[in-house]
């Protein structure tokens, strides 16, 4: 079969596309035809050298929508044929955390495309649990580019943040993935939404349903949520910029406000005063991914038309080093999608 492949870390020239054989589905597993896979900055990630080890020749690709092709061993209930978008979220399914049903918290937690091969491909074997069926009429680009975005903003800011309708929320790089998934479901939850993007990024995030839209060069955002909220703050943060932007934050929280934490991309260190902690009574969440009901429900409302991905283009995987490249330049606005 025909993938996208890379057998040594570095930029996007390290990426080939050769034909290499199709991944057989073990037990339990089954295999899908692919139809469209969309791009994640993890990708970049896997590629440039993670801190842990994965085994070369690699293929990326975490969010993948096809067609069922053969099934393994003893799956039941799915039928070769079905349309399908995939899970990749991978579990032991044995640890005291997947019995909880938290496969997020799982002792071997994996990520398809990242410590497995992906959908860069013409074929993915996956377990036939992480299926989910497409509708009929639901196109596999808009499917493809849902399932990392969505299922990490759905439990972010339900889950863990328990956004509730009536409650304000402030969602910082606010033209990425995560967050644009994140604005959508806010005001699916009846909240207002206040963001922190680039000036350039202002009209389109506002267009996303933000309420009210800050540059980030533009001063401290936290006063500015101190004067729009009447001196009360948000009720949550949801943030993955981390270090540089920490305090300012910690300053936009309302009385028991929840700042959620799924990234720091501009450092890993924070500092927090306790006592704004227990007088302010806040609370400090971390959230990745998330487990099976959180992606089934998300992507029920997706195919609902309750929450829309934005789609930036649809490339052909034999050009993947230029998927790779635009994504990497930032001059993409919503998901960079492959179809084989
Ligand atoms: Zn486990």
């Amino acid at each position: 079969m025909k993938a996208a492949i890379f057998h040594e870390h570095g930029d996007a020239s390290v990426l080939r596309i050769e034909d290499v054989p199709p991944p057989v589905a073990a037990p339990g597993e089954v295999l899908v035809r692919v139809k469209a896979a969309a791009l994640n900055h993890l990708d970049i990630w896997t590629r440039n050298g993670l801190p842990m080890e994965i085994t070369m020749p690699h293929i990326g690709g975490s969010d993948v929508a096809g067609v069922v092709e053969e099934l393994g061993d003893g799956v039941t209930g799915v039928q070769v044929g079905a349309r399908v978008v995939i899970n990749p979220s991978l579990s032991c399914g044995q640890c005291e955390w997947c019995r909880a049903g938290e496969a997020p918290l799982c002792v071997d937690y994996k990520i398809l495309g990242e410590h497995t091969n992906g959908g860069f491909a013409e074929l993915v074997a996956v377990p036939a649990m992480n299926l989910f069926p497409i509708p009929a009429d639901f196109p596999f680009e808009h499917a493809a580019a849902a399932p990392l975005a969505y299922l990490t903003a759905w439990r972010a800011l339900t889950t863990r943040g328990r956004l509730r309708s009536g409650n304000t929320v402030l969602i910082t790089g606010a033209s990425g993935g995560v967050a644009t998934a994140a604005i959508q479901i806010a005001k699916h939850l009846q909240a207002t939404v206040y963001a922190l993007t680039t000036r350039e990024n202002i009209e389109r995030v506002r267009t996303l349903g933000a309420d009210v839209v800050y540059d980030r060069n533009e001063g401290d955002f936290s006063k500015r949520i101190w004067e729009d909220t009447n001196k009360r703050g948000v009720d949550v943060v949801l943030d993955s910029v981390g270090e540089a932007i920490w305090k300012h934050c910690v300053r936009a929280l309302a009385r028991g406000g929840r700042l959620v934490s799924y990234g720091g991309t501009t450092g890993p260190k924070a500092e927090l005063d306790i006592r704004v902690l227990f007088w302010k009574q806040i609370e400090v969440l971390g959230s990745t991914m998330s487990n099976r009901i959180e992606f089934e429900e998300v992507m029920r409302l997706v195919f609902s038309g309750a929450l829309k991905p934005v789609v930036d283009t649809v490339m052909k995987l034999d050009d993947i080093r230029a998927a790779h490249e635009r994504l990497e330049r930032g001059q993409q606005f919503g998901k960079i999608v492959v179809t084989p």
